[in-house]
């Protein structure tokens, strides 16, 4: 017998790590640019979770969707929605055997780090007019100042009206900003740490500088702002009690690199698994199970609320699909499965030091699969089994999905959640499985188009396998 040589035992038996880019093929590569341009509208159109319900609701229907009722008896192939106070949704398409051998779910969040206003926000200061804010999510304050903002939001008016405001993002728009000290005569700043030279207190959003015109009369610059707020919206002061207000980064979505391969945008985190999701579910045809796209509100904050996936939502949705087919719901819920679609951390190589290179997650490497999450020896996360893992790693692999494997990063330098332990919660068995990113949680945030396309193709790998 001839001894192997060591590259065909390597070629064997190793799993060396490859760029995505020397395992697709160029038609690949074009789809992946086409996918892309759908993307950055869809980024440019929902910024906020709200956006985004209303955008997928809108995109549903044309593709057949309709809102679920659960009197209703469904038959396979039929298309359903369910709207969660339009910050959070279900879509789902009925599956040939319907749900008795469980659901399968792609659960993507929609909210994203963001700058909130406080409840009485509006104040002047200096002969200017400002807003005061509390963050939402994990930010680096720094981070966003001296960057233009757009204002989102609803105002909900006593009676119940519902006032939509969208300022900053159309051509000739005003925008607004967090101002910051000039480095000139940033000395003392200087001095402090990162963490510690922007607190939530100084993240104060400036909205105009011109005062009523009357040398009569208190507090001019705000009662200007508020003159023009109820000219345009028809709302007082006390209005803003009851608002979900948003400050978010003004920018567009656009190509990065002179190859075009890369997306800059503000919300990647987890727009960017949000999309491929519902792409994922407008393209299924006639799935053999029931499948679910989940997308959530709220995980950015821990998935507390109504609208995260902390709450029953999903839950009832599933069980109300059970029993229109007169099955047990938590037989049901038990026999389901889901990928946790969101995003995990790209390897940047100005930052090694924070990431374990073997066990990283690559642009251009893919789809990124984390079998947990957490923090301090995986506390606080689901930890997908092996024979769940398995199972993916099959179903990536035979529709040719592009993906690859990695933590969050370095073993105690950090870690992070996701709504996996929730959905685990169910006794459903999930895994973690999104895009990696560059920049994570900033105002404007990297990805690869490559990647992008193959969160679509794996998610929908997912929801077609027979
Ligand atoms: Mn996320
Ligand atoms: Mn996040």
């Amino acid at each position: 017998m001839v001894e192997k040589t060591a590259k065909e035992l390597a070629q064997e038996l190793l799993n060396p790590r490859k760029n995505g880019f020397f395992k697709v093929t160029d038609e690949e590569i074009c789809l992946a640019d086409q996918f892309n341009e759908g993307y950055k509208a869809f980024l440019d159109a929902a910024k906020t979770e709200r956006e985004s319900v209303d955008y997928a609701v809108e995109a549903a229907e044309k593709y057949g969707f309709v809102p679920f009722d659960p009197k209703h008896k469904y038959a396979a192939g039929d298309k359903v929605y369910y709207n969660n106070r339009g910050k959070a949704i279900c879509l789902a398409v009925i599956g040939e055997e319907g749900c008795k051998n469980g659901v399968r779910i792609a659960a993507a969040h929609i909210d994203n780090p963001r700058i909130d206003l406080k409840p009485i926000p509006l104040y002047e200061s200096s002969e200017m007019a400002y807003l005061k804010t509390h963050y939402y999510g994990g930010i680096k304050k720094y981070q966003w100042t001296a960057i233009p903002l757009a204002m989102h939001g609803v105002i909900v008016k006593r009676d119940g009206e519902v006032v939509k405001v969208c300022v900053g993002e159309e051509p000739g728009d005003p925008q607004f900003t967090i101002t910051d000290i000039l480095p000139h005569l940033g000395a003392d700043q200087m001095q402090k740490t990162l963490g510690s030279a922007f607190t939530g207190e100084d993240l104060n959003i400036l909205i105009g500088s011109r005062p009523v015109r009357d040398e009569e009369g208190a507090q001019l610059y705000k009662l200007n702002i508020m003159k023009i707020l109820n000219e345009k919206y028809g709302i007082v002061e006390a209005d803003l009690i009851s608002a979900e207000i948003t400050f978010v980064p003004a920018f567009k979505a656009t190509d990065i690199g002179f190859d075009r391969s890369l997306v800059g945008a503000y919300g990647h985190d987890d727009r960017v698994c949000a999309y491929p999701a519902l792409e994922a579910i407008f393209q299924c045809e006639n799935p053999k199970q029931t499948v679910l796209t989940v997308l959530a509100d709220k995980e950015e904050v821990g998935s507390m609320g109504n609208t995260g996936l902390n709450s029953e939502f999903m839950r009832y949705f599933i069980a109300d699909l059970a029993q229109a087919e007169g099955e047990e719901p938590r037989h049901v819920i038990s026999k389901s499965t889901c990928i946790s679609a969101d995003v995990t951390a790209a390897f940047d190589p100005h930052y090694a030091h924070a990431y374990e290179a073997q066990n990283s997650c690559y642009i251009n490497g893919g789809l990124g699969v984390s079998k947990y999450t957490g923090a301090r020896g995986k506390g606080g996360t689901n930890d997908a089994s092996a024979e769940y893992v398995a199972k993916i790693r099959k179903t990536f692999d035979d529709a040719g999905v592009l993906w690859q494997i990695g933590e969050l990063g370095k073993v105690d330098q950090g870690g992070g959640g996701t709504v996996a332990q929730y959905v685990a919660n169910l006794n459903i068995d999930v895994i973690d499985v999104g895009v990696p990113v560059l920049s994570m949680h900033a105002p404007f945030e990297v990805v690869s188009k490559l990647d992008v396309y193959m969160a679509f193709k794996g998610f929908k790998a997912y929801f077609d396998e027979k």
